[in-house]
């Protein structure tokens, strides 16, 4: 892969919404990610596999719970910092935001927001400093958009709970130390559990053949009898809404993140076209690829507004869970969009490792339809506008 020469795009002047502690965050994630990141992320993603280094890094520029409160070894910053590290690490590689998103949104926040003061500092300070790995468990082989028809179950044993079923499609999982498993009661009532490696009956069978989140570990979760201590329910939150507050926490990010890919796409873009000569000038110089970067930045400045925006809202705490669909649905099409406008500008350069937009383009395929899918997040936009649920 070549150097990272990455420059940011901004438009319309938008660091000026900023405060200097947000730009030395930005500004830190963005010099770890060039340094760490750029340099092995395409070899890692050829080899399919997850770059387990870069674990302690992630943890230093607060890429382990960065809103989580300091008590518990998080880095007690906003919303707004959280989204512009979610956007830097996405701007070097989906599946590295990946796993940093489950760690913080999807295992440190239940356990943070649902779970009791034991168990916040039995799991929160490790999973902190990346010493832990967890991740999350809802979406099963047969109930993906609809997860609250899961099977995964337990039963009341009187002194430890027994845990069966299975997820599938779980980050992190083949390598996780926790993870945060939605399962059904006796009475059908979903909650969360903290299940740990090495529990009898507990295995983590990795998904292989991925085209998209190459540097992302994915697998299954397989609960065979697992006794599960009592201790580890998550106790302050049941039913479905408690694994949505966890989603609305790591789509958040991902409308930030899905902004980092889309500005490394197009900022490759724009220097190859300046640097491309056919038919004796820049292929820059010529109205088709001038259209195809004016509405890339175009895009890219209005999903930085919106994202922008949705992060003070969430700072505020007035953000709706149907404003984060909005957010999430508009920015993960408009990075993917723009990574195959991108890839087309790069011609058959456009296709090798030699850059960095086809990986984009990949791994946005996954992006597009986790955490909710594209038309799941249309369908959630129409039923807050209309009142009319139109999922069944
Ligand atoms: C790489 C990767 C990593 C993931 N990581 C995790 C993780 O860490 N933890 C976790 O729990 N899950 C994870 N997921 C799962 C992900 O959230 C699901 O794939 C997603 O929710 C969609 O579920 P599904 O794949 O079963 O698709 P389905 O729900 O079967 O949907 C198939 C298609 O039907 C459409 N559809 C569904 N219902 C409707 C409807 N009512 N009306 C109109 N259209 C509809 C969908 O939009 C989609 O296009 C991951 C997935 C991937 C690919």
């Amino acid at each position: 892969m070549r150097p990272d020469l990455f420059q940011a795009p901004d438009y319309y002047l938008l660091d000026d919404l900023l405060s200097n502690e947000h730009k030395l965050i930005r500004d830190t994630a963005r010099a770890w990610v060039k340094k760490e990141v750029s340099p092995i992320i395409e070899d890692f993603a050829q080899r399919a596999e997850f770059p387990k280094q870069l674990i302690p890094g992630l943890a230093e520029i607060g890429g382990f719970g960065p809103y989580i409160p300091t008590e518990y070894g998080g880095a007690g910053l906003d919303q707004i910092s959280y989204g512009l590290i979610m956007q830097e690490i996405e701007r070097g590689d989906s599946g590295i935001r990946s796993t940093s998103s489950v760690q913080s949104s999807l295992v440190m926040y239940p356990i943070w927001k649902y779970g009791n003061e034991e168990q916040r500092m039995k799991y929160l300070p490790k999973l902190a400093t990346g010493e832990y790995i967890g991740c999350f468990g809802l979406t099963e082989p047969d109930h993906g958009s609809n997860p609250g028809g899961m099977l995964t179950n337990f039963k009341d044993m009187g002194d430890h709970y027994l845990l069966n079923g299975a997820k599938m499609w779980i980050s992190n999982a083949p390598f996780a130390d926790i993870a945060v498993v939605w399962a059904k009661n006796e009475e059908g009532r979903i909650h969360g559990l903290i299940v740990e490696r090495g529990m009898e009956g507990f295995t983590t069978p990795e998904t292989h053949n991925k085209w998209s989140l190459r540097a992302s570990a994915t697998g299954e979760l397989i609960f065979d009898n697992v006794k599960v201590p009592k201790a580890n329910l998550l106790p302050n939150k049941s039913g479905l809404g408690a694994p949505l507050g966890c989603l609305d926490s790591a789509r958040y990010g991902i409308a930030w993140g899905a902004i980092g890919a889309a500005m490394d796409c197009y900022d490759t873009a724009l220097r190859y076209s300046k640097e491309r000569i056919q038919f004796d000038k820049p292929i820059g110089a010529t109205q088709l690829q001038q259209k195809k970067l004016a509405e890339m930045i175009t895009e890219i400045t209005k999903a930085q507004l919106l994202t922008w925006r949705l992060g003070v809202l969430r700072d505020e705490g007035r953000a709706t869970s149907a404003q984060i669909s909005m957010a999430k649905r508009n920015n993960v099409a408009m990075a993917l969009d723009i990574a195959r406008d991108a890839r087309q500008m790069l011609g058959g350069m456009g296709i090798t490792g030699e850059y960095s937009i086809m990986r984009h383009m990949m791994n946005l395929e996954s992006v597009v339809t986790y955490e909710g899918t594209h038309d799941i997040h249309l369908l959630i936009t129409g039923m807050d506008v209309t009142g009319f649920p139109a999922f069944k």
